[in-house]
This record gives C-alpha cells, sequence and structure tokens, in this order.
C-alpha cells in the first residue's frame, strides 16, 4: 500500500527572503523592489537601506532597518 508522505521543510532551506521596497525618485512610484538591499548608516546615525531599484535600475533608498 502506498503512503503519502510529506516532509517538514528541512533547516538548511534558504528561508524565503523578503522583498523590500521603497520609493523611486526617478519615477515618482512607491513600493518599488530594492535589488541588492544594504544596511547603511546615515550621517545623523539613523539605519538606511540602499540598493538598486528593480523597475529602472537606478538608485534607490529608504529609511530603516533590513530584517
Ligand atoms: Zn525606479
Amino acid at each position: 500500500m502506498a503512503q503519502v508522505y510529506i516532509a517538514n521543510c528541512p533547516d538548511w532551506l534558504p528561508r524565503q527572503i523578503a522583498v523590500v521596497t521603497g520609493y523611486c525618485v526617478y519615477e515618482k512610484k512607491k513600493n518599488r523592489e530594492i535589488k541588492n538591499p544594504k544596511q547603511i548608516k546615515l550621517k545623523n546615525g539613523r539605519p538606511a537601506i540602499k540598493g538598486t531599484c528593480a523597475s529602472c535600475g537606478k538608485a534607490i533608498f529608504r529609511i530603516g532597518k533590513l530584517k
């Protein structure tokens, strides 16, 4: 008799990567996906995220922390 077996997701599988979005000043559009997001720090010490707009390829930036 055949058995249906559902394996648990092993721990070594990569976790789903959360999409980071930001405001694109070139397109004036919100919620653009930030490619290659990097955690940076502003001069005033606040955390920010810098990357490339997935839509137009220009630099995109937002205030906040990468999770
Ligand atoms: Zn853009």
